[in-house]
């Protein structure tokens, strides 16, 4: 239980009404900033401007998985008031206060580091990342069958990169009956992609692997799927790109070639906004009992 812990919970979308939600069965005294426009209230918890909450009281604060943005701005589906988050805000926590986001910034990093406040990634963590792969194939899988007219069964799929998502993505759609290739260029990965009964190819050989391709699934966070590859795809090729902004293709030269290229970001918040929300309120809570008894002993 969390009792006696006080936690701010700050702004972003349906996912951090699970945190809430969680975080109340636990018996946390909650701060909701940024959810005056949510009609829904929470027994024990006050919604409450920025500028009133009393920051001095605060054991954790909990931002969206967004974090904030480069000036502080924290964004919310559940008001329209402007929130800034600062270093000074921060400085008056208790000097345990532990900050927790999805993701971070340099301003993000830099308030905390200057207010000497822990700042913890949730999205970071291996546990939230692979939990993530699995909202986030069901979305991949969405996506092909909407920009295709074949099946994914029996398919050539090439899945780039075999990491997290990577990995589940490749897995999945090698299940629903693809002709899975894996371009990775770790050789355990090209061993662990041979024993899944997939075949894996070396990311330097990428544009000679992708003749005969009919979806192309990037995961990785560079510029991979250049020119130079997408010139050799056959015109029919569907690529869907799950990297991070700005993702690993070059759209422009896609749309240039007539190849459909879709960038794909926040799939879990977009098809299954309330698993996403409890897999981060899961490995949260998780994160701030563990805390709570370390510093209680
Ligand atoms: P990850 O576990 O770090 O995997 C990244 C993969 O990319 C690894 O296989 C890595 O290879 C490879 N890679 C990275 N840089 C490379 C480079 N320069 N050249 C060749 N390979 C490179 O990350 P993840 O959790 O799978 O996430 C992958 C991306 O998807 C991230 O950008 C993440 O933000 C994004 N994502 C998107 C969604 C969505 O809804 N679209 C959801 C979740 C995550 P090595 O192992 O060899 O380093």
């Amino acid at each position: 239980m969390l009792t006696d812990l006080h936690i701010a919970v700050f702004g972003g979308d349906a996912r951090q009404l699970e945190v809430i939600r969680k975080l109340t069965e636990l018996d946390a005294t909650l701060t909701l900033i940024g959810y005056d426009q949510l009609d829904h209230g929470f027994t024990g918890a006050s919604k409450m401007d920025i500028d009133e909450v009393d920051f001095s009281k605060l054991d954790s604060i909990i931002l969206p998985v967004s974090g904030t943005g480069l000036k502080g701005e924290i964004d919310t589906i559940f008001s329209n008031r402007k929130m800034i988050l600062t270093e000074e805000h921060l400085k008056k926590t208790k000097s345990h206060c532990h900050v927790y986001s999805g993701i971070s910034n340099s301003y993000l990093n830099e308030i905390a580091l200057n207010s000497n406040r822990k700042l913890t990634k949730l999205f970071e963590r291996d546990d939230v990342a692979i939990y993530n792969s699995i909202p986030t194939v069901e979305g991949t899988i969405m996506m092909v069958i909407q920009h295709t007219d074949i099946t994914i069964h029996q398919s050539n799929t090439v899945v780039l990169g075999f990491g997290r998502v990577g990995m589940s993505v490749a897995r999945i759609f090698q299940a629903l009956g693809a002709r899975v290739k894996v371009g990775a260029r770790k050789s355990e990965h090209m061993a662990r992609i041979t024993e899944m009964g997939m075949i894996p190819f070396h990311l330097d050989n990428l544009k000679n692997e992708v003749y005969e391709t009919d979806v192309c699934i990037n995961t990785i966070p560079t510029q991979i799927v250049n020119a130079d590859v997408i010139s050799k795809f056959p015109s029919h090729t569907l690529i869907v790109d799950l990297a991070s902004k700005p993702g690993g293709t070059d759209f422009r030269y896609a749309e240039k070639r007539g190849i459909k290229a879709l960038l794909a970001p926040g799939l879990p918040g977009i098809v299954a906004p309330k698993t996403a929300g409890k897999i981060v309120a899961n490995v949260l809570s998780q994160l701030l009992i563990n805390e709570f008894y370390k510093r209680e002993g």
